[in-house]
């Protein structure tokens, strides 16, 4: 069954959602990963514009059971900024959000959501704007957490960018910053003026990002 589905066209729509997700089925709000995309849980490949040159990162699919199966939420979130630099249309975004979920389902894992900004201030209207969505801005975390029920206090955020980490630190929540993708370069540059805060930890990839969240002792 097809709980995702392809959203017309819009500049205004930013956001992506499971409906299935959508319903609070109890009150009580669960915590998330929240998980870049690119270079994350899948290659870095540089503006993936072409689904052929979709791939998972190894582990992936393993972290992401991982997640269900501690009963947390898992949504995806990422800047395609190559939306507004006319790389690739937002159709061509969904298109590959689609078929990343569906490669994770024939995993059998579960993810509640796929959130994307296509904004840059230096590229082509109407994206050319300075957005509340753009990592590392909150706007994405925040409206999921509206969408989708989430305790945003009690959850956790990992990419392969300082700017991912900057972005759980400015919702105060810690941000794990993983080795592949850009990560292995961006780990090199810690003290840098995009980061207010170190990571909370510097992992080899999203599965090790995970099983040290689950492990650790605090
Ligand atoms: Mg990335
Ligand atoms: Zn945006």
């Amino acid at each position: 069954m097809l709980i995702w589905k392809i959203q017309p066209p819009s500049v205004f729509r930013r956001f992506f959602v499971s409906k299935k997700s959508m319903k609070k089925s109890d009150n009580k709000q669960k915590p998330a990963f929240f998980l870049d995309r690119d270079g994350t849980v899948c290659e870095e490949v540089g503006y993936l514009s072409d689904i052929r040159n979709l791939r998972l990162i190894a582990g992936s699919a393993e972290a992401i059971r991982r997640i269900n199966n501690n009963n947390w939420k898992v949504v995806i979130i990422t800047n395609q900024s190559g939306v507004s630099k006319g790389y690739m249309d937002e159709e061509t975004v969904r298109q590959i959000n689609d078929a990343l979920l569906e490669m994770l389902r024939e995993e059998n894992v579960r993810v509640d959501g796929i959130y994307y900004c296509p904004h840059h201030l230096q590229g082509n209207p109407p994206y050319n704007i300075s957005c509340e969505c753009r990592k590392p801005a909150s706007g994405m975390l925040r409206q999921a957490s509206k969408d989708l029920d989430i305790d945003i206090r009690r959850s956790v955020l990992v990419g392969d960018k300082l700017t991912d980490v900057e972005t759980a630190n400015r919702l105060d929540i810690p941000g794990i910053l993983v080795r592949t993708g850009f990560g292995r370069e961006e780990s090199r540059s810690l003290i840098s003026p995009v980061l207010t805060r170190p990571p909370a930890y510097i992992a080899e990839d999203l599965l090790d990002a995970v099983r040290w969240w689950y492990n650790r002792k605090s």
